[in-house]
């Protein structure tokens, strides 16, 4: 199986059955910032991503914040919101995939990560043994470098993956 496979795919991350992982014995969710849940590098936590946070807690899920953007960016992100955070992940290195599961005592296997770049959040999810679930991204306008990594993407969606999404 190719490392850059999800093992879902969602249109918006609102879309993600929030019982049926639960059922499943999942446990935590590390979820991504820039382009998943927030407009890129300026995107604040609006209702929508306010409310999947509060149901997925609710829900008994443990959430972090989980983002290769820097601590003033995620702090930007969050506001009032109380979540734990990891900032400067550098995914797609499985060191902070474990690390935060291992602070958060939850293993890898019941470990949902929700992102949008197949070769940052989804190819860690992989390597870690975390279940990746791609989040299509919430905007067509990326940075630079996420720019750069989306025609890479393209390719492997089309020419690894064999998927149009
Ligand atoms: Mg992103």
């Amino acid at each position: 199986m190719s490392l850059f496979r999800p093992k879902k795919i969602l249109k918006i991350f609102t879309d993600l059955d929030i019982p049926r992982y639960r059922e499943q014995g999942f446990e935590m969710v590390l979820l991504d910032v820039d382009n998943t849940i927030a407009a890129p590098n300026t995107g604040s936590c609006d209702e929508r991503a306010r409310k999947f946070i509060l149901d997925l807690q609710k829900a008994g899920f443990k959430v972090v914040i989980f983002s290769n953007n820097n601590e003033k960016r995620v702090k930007m992100f969050l506001g009032d919101l109380k979540a734990d955070y990891w900032y400067l992940a550098m995914k797609p290195l499985p060191c902070s995939y474990l690390a935060v599961c291992k602070k958060m005592h939850v293993k890898p296997s019941k470990t949902i990560v929700m992102g949008d770049q197949l070769i940052t959040d989804i190819l860690g999810a992989n390597l870690s043994g975390c279940y990746g679930i791609y989040c299509k991204q919430l905007q067509e306008k990326d940075s630079k470098m996420t720019a750069f990594n989306r025609r890479i993407e393209k390719f492997i969606w089309r020419n690894v993956l064999h998927e149009e999404v």
